[in-house]
């Protein structure tokens, strides 16, 4: 049977959510950090350590790899010295965690292994390869490795190009596909044959016209366009693949015969595939009211975000306090340290006055959270029922189904913090099954 989940989004208020910080700004380069720390965890999973302290590394050369069943390299950002293989760092998920530090010698030197490869005669298989041996993971923030993705046995429709980037502030999408573009089409096509697809269809605000003329008139009939209203949050996975395919599904989008990567993974899958250039290198929104400059900065992984700040001319004056949001405004991590470290999936750092909030803040039973929640849960009641230990009520209002969007805490007039008190809901009744 075929069923939608209805679903509602947002519109979030002034000037689309901020973007207008960035969007029109051309690229800054930031791409000679004297030092980059590379993260030895992906999706909170420790990664093996290839290299030791005196190596000398080159750009793109293995340094470190994920060992699980999602097994995938990690490389080097810079050429240099190896100068310590656990140094811990503020990471985007809140904590401080191990990282392989490089003195940089700008030389730039490459790993033997970059060098074109002739694209015509790639087998799916040899595609799939090369996408894993690249690094490339999930760059919309879920850091999932894309090549697991193109492995499925299911057979697959349709490759959906998520280029919607609905959180508010964040334009790093937007702004790769400005100059990228072509590389996008060329990525979503490999990604069609390392899927076997029947067709690519690419999902973006219905507002960015001049972005969808373009795309039309590069890429013609050989994708389709799926327009999205301006709400938040329109970029949802489970949202676009059952609007653009008319199937459910629980696990993965390949039950409902869909792929979906967001833009900035197709331009890194066409990187990997045409060069075997690895994830190396990458487009960051650093904004908020907090910095005196905002932009979309490229830039190499590992580079430190108060190195980046720095470039751009610091911090706001008269800022005072301030906190660090890593990932976007609605779903990010908050952090008090700038000492941050650029990761493969890191597509924002929001630089904000820091808020006092109250300790105990009081419902004022304005069901405003209730109202928005895309998925038409009760967030106030799932935290009563959650602080109460009461699982049969819990599991009743179903967490399970919280796609942690932040919407609810975000319209709170209260600033009660309901997101992660679903989160948590959500992981109770998971865990109890
Ligand atoms: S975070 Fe979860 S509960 Fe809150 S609005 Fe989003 S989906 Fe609903
Ligand atoms: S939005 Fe905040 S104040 Fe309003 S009902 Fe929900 S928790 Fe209570």
């Amino acid at each position: 049977m075929v069923f939608f989940i209805k679903s509602k989004g947002t519109h979030l208020p002034d000037h689309r959510g901020h973007k207008e910080l960035t969007q029109d700004k051309p690229p800054f380069l930031f791409l000679n950090p004297e030092d980059v720390y590379i993260p030895l965890i992906e999706q909170g999973t420790p990664c093996e350590v290839k290299v030791k302290v005196g190596d000398k590394v080159k750009v793109g050369q293995v340094i470190a790899e994920r060992t699980d069943r999602f097994a995938i390299p990690i490389h080097a950002s810079v050429s240099g010295e190896v100068v310590s293989v656990n140094q811990r760092m503020w990471h985007a998920s809140g904590r401080m965690v191990p990282c392989i530090h490089i003195k940089n010698d700008f030389q730039e030197t490459k790993a033997e292994t970059i060098k074109p490869n002739k694209t015509d005669g790639l087998s799916r298989a040899e595609i799939i390869d090369i996408v894993r041996a690249c690094g490339v993971v999930g760059l919309g923030g879920s850091g999932f490795p894309a090549y697991v993705k193109y492995k499925t046995d299911l057979p697959i429709d349709v490759v959906i190009i998520n280029a919607v980037e609905c959180e508010p502030y964040i334009t790093a999408d937007y702004a790769q596909m400005q100059k990228h573009l072509d590389e996008m089409l060329r990525g979503a096509e490999y990604i069609r044959r390392a899927t076997d697809a029947n067709r690519i269809v690419i999902a973006v605000k219905a507002y960015r016209k001049s972005l969808i003329e373009k795309i039309i008139l590069r890429a013609g009939d050989k994708v389709s366009i799926y327009p999205v209203k301006d709400v938040y949050p329109a970029g949802w996975e489970k949202y676009l693949v059952q609007r653009i395919t008319g199937k459910n599904y629980k696990g993965l989008p390949a039950e409902a015969g869909a792929v979906v990567n967001n833009s900035g993974t197709a331009i890194a899958v066409c990187h990997a595939v045409e060069d075997n250039m690895p994830l190396v290198e990458k487009t960051v929104t650093i904004t908020g009211t907090g910095v005196k400059d905002p932009q979309n900065v490229y830039t190499k992984i590992g580079a430190k975000v108060s190195d980046i700040i720095a470039a751009l001319g610091g911090y706001a004056e008269e800022l005072g306090d301030a906190y660090f949001i890593a990932g976007g405004p609605m779903t990010g991590v908050a952090l008090k340290f700038d000492a941050l470290v650029i990761n493969r999936c890191l597509s924002s750092v929001v630089v904000m006055p820091k808020v006092i909030r109250e300790l105990n803040p009081e419902c004022l039973g304005c069901g405003k959270c209730n109202d928005v929640c895309p998925v038409f849960l009760a967030p106030i009641q799932i935290k009563e029922a959650l602080e109460n230990d009461d699982l049969d009520l819990l599991k009743s209002y179903k967490p399970e189904l919280c796609m942690e969007c932040g919407l609810c805490s975000y319209i709170c007039p209260s600033r009660i913090e309901l997101t992660s008190n679903v989160a948590r809901a959500k992981k109770k009744v998971l865990g109890s099954r």
